[in-house]
């Protein structure tokens, strides 16, 4: 596919593959094998596939096949694997990439199974662990040394929605050697310019703006073809964690629409902080793409807008929170992102609820606080049951 169309016509058309059907929508090939010729074209395909020539769906299948060419379109990258799910993304992006003697520096703020990950899996296996508060370049110089493999952080944190200068962490990184990870569900496929940036190896969770619909979990790691294809695909293809064709097929189509689905809800994100910001029941509300925010302007720089995310720190602790959650009457109370339907989600006593209460103070997840992610309805509707439900607090 031409390398200069915009990323809505390539969200369109990349990456097709049509059978001797000529079917129109991409085709669902729901099959874990596939059948050689002969005994000489099953011997020559285990010793060397060709382009497009599949074995195995754990190692690959024309449905998933497009899905990734499709998404490292999108990204700007060279080359991807699909996932089962976001974790099994980063589980193996990183467990393919360190040996037992490796050190890591990773940010703080990150997503409760990455932690485990980090911390619980990795260690046990002698890879050592350094976390940093990711927004302050000292603490990366610092704990950035010689024996540095890999750099690991959320672009923008998840739920304080912190923003990481990639281009500055990656440029500490590259001067020892380093190989920078970053998990960039928050920035978003659209959004993002992690590659161009100085990022190595981007990771999504593609159950969240991928597929944006709530039907299916998946995760897909990008980065170089030498990357994806030396180091990635043989531990994730002897390990397990492929995506399934289904899945592909679900994200393909959700890829059709992302750009749209998400500068919409980005637009709608932005709205609903310009008419919240100074709320006298908010302590404050945080939305990077909002003047506030502290980082507004690495912000901007790094991802254009500021998502589809945005958090409010309520005044009145949990009962407030949960009087607010209760008197929402269109978004619903649910714990994924991205999606279609607008969903608001108490951190501290859900996604973050095993955090040490030290920890969570420290990331500033107070008992106020609520993450919403912002969805397709109107945002007319949205910021009335928004300014509905802070009322009744
Ligand atoms: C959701 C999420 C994950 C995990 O993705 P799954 O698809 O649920 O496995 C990882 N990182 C971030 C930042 C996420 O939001």
């Amino acid at each position: 596919m031409e390398k200069n169309l915009n990323n809505r016509t390539k969200m369109v058309h990349g990456g097709v593959r049509r059978s001797q059907y000529g079917e129109v929508s991409e085709g669902l090939f729901l099959t874990q094998g596939f059948v050689y010729d002969s005994a000489e074209q099953a011997e020559k395909r285990f010793l060397e596939p060709a382009e497009d020539e599949f074995i195995y769906a754990r190692y690959g299948n024309p449905t998933i096949a497009m899905f990734q060419d499709r998404i490292a379109a999108l990204e700007g990258a060279e080359d991807a694997f699909a996932t089962a799910s976001g974790m099994a993304a980063v589980s193996g992006a990183l467990c393919a990439m360190v040996r037992s003697g490796d050190h890591i520096v990773a940010a703080r703020a990150l997503f409760g199974s990455c932690l485990y990950v980090l911390e619980e899996v990795l260690s046990r296996f002698g890879v050592e662990v350094t976390f940093v508060d990711g927004t302050d370049l000292d603490q990366w110089r610092s704990a950035i040394r010689p024996t540095t493999k890999v750099i690991f952080f959320e672009t923008v944190s998840n739920p304080t929605l912190e923003v990481i200068d990639i281009a500055a962490v990656s440029k500490l990184a590259h001067g020892v050697g380093a190989k920078v990870v970053v998990d960039n569900v928050f920035a978003t496929p659209v959004f993002s310019r992690a590659i161009s940036q100085g990022a190595d190896v981007v990771v999504y969770s593609a159950t969240k703006h991928i597929d944006g619909q709530g039907r299916t979990l998946g995760g897909v790691i990008l980065g170089s073809r030498e990357f994806i294809r030396e180091t990635v695909e043989p531990y994730m293809k002897h390990t397990g964690g492929a995506m399934s064709p289904f899945t592909a097929w679900v994200m393909l189509k959700g890829l059709e629409t992302i750009e749209l689905r998400v500068r919409a809800q980005a637009e709608t994100a932005q709205l609903i902080a310009e008419r919240l910001t100074g709320h006298e029941k908010l302590h404050h509300l945080i939305y990077p793409g909002h003047c506030t925010h502290p980082q507004h302007a690495l912000a901007i720089a790094q991802m254009q807008q500021g998502g589809t995310v945005l958090s409010l720190d309520i005044k009145g602790g949990k009962d407030a929170a949960f009087t607010f959650l209760n008197s929402l009457e269109i978004a619903i109370i649910s714990n994924n992102l991205g999606d279609a339907k607008s969903i608001a989600t108490h951190p501290a006593t859900t996604t973050h609820q095993r955090l040490p209460e030290a920890q969570k103070d420290a990331l500033g997840i107070t008992d106020g606080l609520i993450r919403f992610s912002v969805g397709l309805e109107h945002p007319d509707d949205l910021i009335a049951d928004i300014l509905r439900a802070l009322d009744a607090v």
